[in-house]
């Protein structure tokens, strides 16, 4: 038994130690960052590439930890698994449709803003909490907003994920598919969920050189998307040679650091809506 019990915990360095140490810090301060107003929202310019006009943005949330602000790479998942995501990502909702509203007021703008969300928000035993969808459903009365779900979503998906699809629609809110060609989505889920847009990942477009495999696949893509009338969003993109490609093979908009980098709301209107009437 004794030899047993070493056995046992032989495997638990002091490494793992520390890194569970500092998950549990992680997290209790995540379960806090809500009520302190840690949150805050940054959006990232969405051009149409034909006429390079600003027309959408994407929502991407920041953690402004006492210490230094905090990837979503590094929370997001943590607040998926302990559920936390679904009050996170209420509040998101209710901070784009505040901030839109107040653009709309002040610019006259038809700026449509993207929200991430995750397959957690849409698990029934979430939905007898006042959730994001009533808040949407209810608020959206001003707002212009496009939903982005994941591959991953629609695979485990039961009759409950295609009828709030279906409900965004009624209401005039569209469909984003994110991280398009990373996980296994198929032509059947295009069809089967109604869709508006596909977000081309940006590893596809990182590698978009003249004559490379990945110019084939995001063209075919593309050509896909348009029969199925879905609209194409490429993300990534960094050069003018990419912008320039993407153009060629007939991609609707792009998204990326050569346009402009997430930022808070306050630059984004200075930079993007103040100059331009959209
Ligand atoms: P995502 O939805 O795929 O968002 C795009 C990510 O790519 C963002 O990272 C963005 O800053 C980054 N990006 C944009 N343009 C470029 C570029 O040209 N080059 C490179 N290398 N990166 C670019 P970010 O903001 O760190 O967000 C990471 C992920 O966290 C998001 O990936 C999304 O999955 C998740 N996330 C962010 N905000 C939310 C949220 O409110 N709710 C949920 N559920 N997830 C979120
Ligand atoms: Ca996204
Ligand atoms: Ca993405
Ligand atoms: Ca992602």
């Amino acid at each position: 038994a004794k030899e047993e019990g070493r056995n046992r915990f032989h495997y638990f360095t002091p490494e793992m130690e520390a890194v569970a140490q500092q998950r549990r810090r992680l997290l209790n301060e995540l379960r806090e960052a809500l009520d302190l107003q840690q949150f805050e929202v940054y959006y990232q310019p969405i051009l149409d590439l034909q006429n390079g006009r600003v027309v959408k943005a994407e929502a991407l949330l920041r953690w402004n930890h006492p210490r230094g602000q905090v990837s979503p790479l590094d929370f997001i998942p943590l607040a998926e698994e302990t559920g936390l995501i679904v009050d996170i990502g209420n509040w998101v909702f209710a901070e784009v449709v505040r901030q839109l509203t107040i653009w709309q007021a002040r610019f006259n703008t038809e700026l449509q803003v993207s929200v991430n969300t995750s397959p957690v928000q849409y698990q029934d035993d979430n939905s007898s909490k006042p959730n994001w969808f009533g808040h949407v459903l209810t608020h959206n009365g001003a707002a212009n907003l496009c939903v982005e779900i994941t591959e991953s979503l629609l695979m485990e998906a039961g009759r409950g994920v295609a009828d709030k699809l279906l409900q965004f629609r009624d209401q005039g809110i569209e469909v984003a598919l994110d991280d398009f060609g990373t996980g296994y989505s198929s032509l059947a889920y295009l069809k089967q969920f109604h869709i508006d847009y596909l977000k081309i990942d940006q590893s596809f477009v990182s590698h978009l050189t003249s004559g490379s495999q990945d110019l084939v696949l995001c063209e075919a893509i593309i050509v896909m998307a348009h029969t199925l009338d879905i609209k194409v969003i490429a993300e990534g993109v960094e050069t003018p040679e990419q912008k320039q490609m993407l153009l060629d093979i007939g991609c609707d908009f792009g998204q990326g650091y050569l346009f402009g980098r997430p930022v808070p709301a306050n630059e984004f209107s200075a930079r993007w809506l103040e100059s331009q009437v959209i």
